[in-house]
């Protein structure tokens, strides 16, 4: 189509055509019986995505945040001590959020582009008596992925529970709730998960649903408390109508479509091809002579790639090269190091030819801004990643 780009950013992304039709349906009643039959099935195939046979799914109209939110509103009681893994951007946020209801917040931060070491996790953890701790699993502004199964083992060791901001993470990063024993893992839904913005994804575990109920207080905050959304959610799965707040009708069924699409391809398969097409653009990214934000392979996201400029760049002119080659991009995100990256989303329905595009609009916007490089070069190396 004359004037369309591939959107490569770190979410929103680019959305199956099944998944815009059913957002363009016509939007029935919320009680309906066969939106009621959607939802319950969106909340199923919820489960089996996080791979949570025990979760209790939440889908709640809202962003990232407020999946967030649910998770703190419900959990946290003033007083009660939380810790911050805190690998960027989305780490200050928890933090903020957390303190918003009242509690005593402590982070364990790292240097850009790294992620606190297990020990450094653990002396914290015996440093204080901690409620729950937080965790986010592909922090967007660095794009440095955490190790979420051993901190998971971490909080079990300590008794304490963990929350998984999954926003970046999930349906492309390896996530294996219950086996790895996470209380609550979220999203929300244009990222991986791959439906437009507008729902919050949540999943809670039974500690996460018992530290609920055992709370002596309402949670402090009145559209996120679970009790107003448990019998909802309980009562879609059950295939009967339930109201509390109106549901984002044709957002849940468009959900429930891309949630159908990632079942069928597998969510196994599904994060390998992730592995695959990150490994391939981040050999494009390397053989072009640019550096990345996360300092090591092993902390590199599979969901997004972070490039450093390289020195000489016109820097606010280079995403406008990018576009001008058909491909949108996005600028830096961590207020320290802002101008000196910029970052590719590869999460969802992405192909191995959309790699190609986005390394070849980086290429020719590259040669725009005078870089001297090996023309070839990144697409070279990508495609010999994905054989
Ligand atoms: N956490 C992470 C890791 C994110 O990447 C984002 C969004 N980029 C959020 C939370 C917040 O999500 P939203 O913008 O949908 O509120």
């Amino acid at each position: 189509m004359k004037g369309r780009k591939l959107l490569m950013i770190p979410g929103p992304i680019e959305f199956e055509p099944a998944v815009l039709a059913a957002m363009g349906a016509p939007t029935t009643s919320h009680v309906a019986p066969d939106f009621i039959e959607v939802f319950g099935q969106a909340l199923e195939r919820m489960r089996e995505l996080f791979l949570a046979p025990d979760g209790q799914p939440f889908i709640v109209a809202g962003s990232g945040t407020l999946a967030m939110d649910l998770a703190g509103a419900n959990l946290v009681e003033a007083g009660d001590k939380a810790l911050v893994v805190n690998t960027g951007y989305f780490g200050d946020r928890y933090g903020d959020l957390l303190s918003r209801y009242g509690a005593d917040v402590t982070h364990v931060r790292a240097p850009i582009g790294q992620r606190p070491s297990l020990s450094e996790v653990e002396a914290a953890l015996k440093s204080d008596t901690y409620k729950l701790m937080t965790v986010t699993h592909v922090d967007t502004s660095t794009g440095v992925v955490t190790d979420v199964k051993a901190l998971a083992q971490l909080a079990r060791n300590y008794n304490v529970l963990i929350v998984v901001d999954g926003v970046c993470s999930i349906a492309g990063e390896e996530l294996r709730m219950t086996e790895w024993g996470i209380d609550v893992a979220l999203t929300a839904s244009q990222k991986a998960v791959g439906t437009p913005p507008g729902l919050a994804l949540v999943v809670a575990g039974p500690r996460a649903m018992e530290a609920f109920q055992a709370r002596t207080s309402p949670a402090a905050n009145y559209y996120a408390d679970w009790a107003n959304w448990l019998p909802i959610m309980k009562a879609y799965e059950s295939r009967t109508p339930g109201y509390f707040g109106t549901p984002a009708v044709n957002l849940v069924a468009a959900l429930n479509v891309s949630l159908g699409l990632i079942l069928k391809e597998g969510v196994e398969t599904g994060f390998e091809r992730h592995r695959m097409l990150s490994r391939a653009c981040r050999a494009g990214i390397q053989a072009l002579g640019l550096g990345q934000v996360p300092v090591s392979e092993e902390l590199a996201a599979v969901t997004m790639t972070a490039p450093r400029y390289p020195a000489g760049i016109d820097v606010p002119a280079f995403l406008g090269h990018v576009g001008a080659g058909g491909v949108i991009l996005a600028g830096g995100l961590h207020p320290e190091i802002k101008g000196e990256y910029f970052r590719i989303g590869h999460m969802g329905p992405v192909s191995r030819g959309d790699i190609l595009a986005t390394l070849g609009a980086i290429e020719m916007a590259l040669s725009s801004s005078g870089y001297e490089f090996d023309r070839g070069a990144g697409l070279a190396a990508a495609m010999a990643a994905f054989t």
